[in-house]
């Protein structure tokens, strides 16, 4: 039998806490954000099964204990402004945007990026302003950033990403192979330079160098 949208999204918040997301207000941002209306039609009876799901250009939409996890360490404050490398869907900028300030995104493909737009717009997530172009250079005329959320996997950190984060501001990134397990590392910028952490293994698609050619 199947189960009822209210129930379905019940289970959504029960199994991410249950997994070990205790933080109220991002149980709340994942909860006011309808992760079906970031996937195509056919995807919406999956939308709140906790798994990454393909989405245009060959590209995926996180998974929500990834996304509630990475939120959560992220320690989010109301004036926070936010820098999110790789806006893909717009599922993870439309969380953050319900607990920062302001959230510029930075996407490679022109296609996702005008429809994630779009969809934010659409959906009154207005605090989002999201770019097409190369993530890894950042976005040095909205610097500094007090939080950096980079949703694609690398071996490093662009340097420019670091330049860019305010000091005592936070940093999070999937480090490792892009074919591999990658780890999620935080890294805090410090009056003298930074402090990391190692923190859980996840996948994600790699981070490309240079705006896509196409799309
Ligand atoms: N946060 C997204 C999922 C990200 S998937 C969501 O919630 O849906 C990773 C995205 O990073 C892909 O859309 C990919 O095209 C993009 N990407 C990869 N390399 C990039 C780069 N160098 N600059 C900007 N975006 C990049």
């Amino acid at each position: 039998m199947q189960d009822s949208p209210d129930n379905t999204r019940m289970r959504f918040l029960l199994d991410l806490r249950r997994r070990g997301i205790g933080d109220q207000a991002v149980l709340r941002a994942l909860e006011e954000v309808p992760r079906d209306a970031f996937l195509p039609a056919e995807m919406a009876a999956v939308a709140y099964a906790d798994q990454a799901l393909p989405i245009d250009c060959g590209q995926t939409i996180s998974q929500p204990f990834v996304v509630a996890y990475m939120t959560e360490q992220l320690a989010m404050r109301p004036h926070h402004r936010v820098l999110e490398i790789g806006t893909g869907s717009g599922y993870q900028a439309a969380v953050l945007s319900r607990l920062a300030h302001r959230v510029v995104t930075i996407e490679r493909y022109r296609t996702l990026a005008d429809t994630a737009q779009a969809r934010l717009n659409d959906l009154g997530f207005q605090n989002v302003e999201v770019i097409a172009g190369e993530g890894a250079q950042g976005a040095g005329d909205h610097a500094p950033f007090d939080r950096i959320r980079v949703t694609a996997a690398a071996d490093t950190v662009p340097s420019a990403l670091i330049d860019q984060l305010a000091v005592g501001g936070m940093l999070i990134a999937p480090l490792g192979p892009p074919d591999g397990v990658q780890h999620l590392t935080k890294v805090t910028k410090t009056e003298t330079g930074e402090q990391r952490a190692t923190l859980i293994p996840v996948r994600f698609v790699p981070l490309v160098a240079g705006k896509a050619q196409h799309l």
